[in-house]
């Protein structure tokens, strides 16, 4: 629903939030958990411009647990109330400058689901390992998703090792195909109790937010590893998330329509309402040498297969409860066109070609010391920017490499 909040022309008493181009203006208003100075405790806080608003007044607690458990009327109320306390013309309050923030993770994650929803990226790894039939015959009719691990979830800025697996029979070692993953994640809010599904009408209800996910992953283990089951530790050594939930209130001028399927779903998966967001995410690369932060990729969260509220109504549908707090990620979001492709394997074609860097240098797979860092905002005419923030990590060496 577009009310007052979203109007482009609402200005803040803090003027870095006016400057365009500003990943956090008043009608963003995302939540964090962070840290500043000596304290004891974490905090929940808002960003807006360059800083932290301590969100104590509405919001209490060490993480955003129990806003995710609101209703959703109460959740999109408390965004009124903020945006209202920091518009212009309002007291002005004590702010935090961002750099004085260690954000952590925003909530405390129960359980963590990563989809497969992007029928381009399904397409182009389904046409490396099986050029005659790229997509499996379920993919059209059934969101796909594995279990994930929610233990090794990572802020943005932590560094991650590289994983020691098996490589291939007999081989046990550092991975040497280490890669990335440009997801959008969603963290769930009321949920459902055990045995009740979620009618997809309802589902958007449950979804407290979004923010950036890297899915790290390591292909030669998860090659040796993935059948008949599915990823295991080829994922689970560590996956990044940025700080700041980007509430759904925040994208609802970037919500359309889904783009038509040509096989029909199934009534408990048909959207009831548009249902995607146009939601831009990139990938950046810097490495020892390769200082200024290059381009991988970019692509749009329009061109996934699946919905948001398809995901959920479709992981309720047998009754497993989601509780807040639970993250879901949408899988690698990647589009039609080469730019589009959101990790290595498929920009190197199953590493047989490299990308190359402005230096002269060049990659298939993650070196030690490089860092990624996925950006993701939502740009409209006519509508405020509204940026999802970054979500960043730099590989260290195995730990006896
Ligand atoms: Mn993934």
């Amino acid at each position: 629903m577009i009310d007052e909040t979203h109007d482009p022309e609402l200005k803040s008493w803090v003027e870095s939030a006016n400057r365009s181009g500003c990943d956090f203006p008043i009608q963003n208003l995302p939540l964090g958990v962070f840290r500043a100075g000596n304290d004891e405790l974490p905090r929940v806080g808002i960003a807006i411009g360059d800083f932290v608003l301590d969100a104590r007044p509405w919001l209490s607690g060490e993480s955003l647990n129990a806003y995710m458990a609101l209703p959703a009327t109460q959740r999109r109320d408390l965004r009124r109330a903020i945006s209202q306390a920091l518009a212009q013309g309002s007291p002005t309050r004590p702010l935090i400058p961002q750099g004085e923030c260690r954000m952590l993770l925003p909530a405390s994650i129960g359980d963590y689901t990563d989809f497969y929803a992007s029928i381009h990226h399904a397409t182009n790894v389904g046409r490396m390992f099986r050029p005659d039939n790229p997509l499996l015959p379920n993919y059209k009719h059934v969101p796909i998703a594995y279990h994930g691990r929610a233990s090794s979830i990572v802020p943005s800025g932590t560094p991650v090792r590289r994983p020691l697996g098996q490589l291939s029979q007999g081989r046990f070692g550092p991975t040497q195909e280490l890669d990335y993953e440009v997801e959008l994640g969603a963290f769930l809010g009321p949920g459902n109790a055990l045995g009740k599904p979620i009618p997809i009408a309802e589902s958007e209800r449950h979804i407290a937010g979004v923010c950036l996910v890297n899915d790290w992953s390591a292909r030669d283990i998860q090659r040796w590893e993935y059948q008949p089951l599915g990823p295991f530790l080829a994922k689970s050594f560590s996956t990044s998330i940025s700080p700041w939930l980007v509430t759904l209130e925040a994208l609802e001028p970037f919500r359309l329509s889904a783009a038509p399927h040509d096989t029909p779903v199934l009534p408990y998966l048909e959207n009831a309402a548009p249902a995607a967001f146009d939601i831009t995410l990139e990938a950046w690369l810097q490495t020892p040498t390769v200082r200024d932060p290059f381009r991988l990729s970019r692509a749009s969260f329009r061109d996934m297969y699946w919905t948001l509220a398809q995901m959920v109504a479709h992981h309720a549908s047998n009754g497993c409860p989601l509780r807040p707090g639970d993250l879901i990620a949408s899988g690698t979001v990647s589009g039609p066109d080469r730019e589009n492709r959101g990790c290595l394997l498929e920009q190197t074609w199953k590493g047989s070609e490299p990308v190359n860097l402005p230096n002269g240098e060049n990659r298939l797979f993650l070196q030690d010391g490089d860092e990624v860092t996925l950006t993701g905002y939502c740009e409209r005419r006519g509508w405020a920017r509204i940026g999802l923030g970054v979500c960043s990590g730099a590989l260290l060496p195995a730990i006896n490499g």
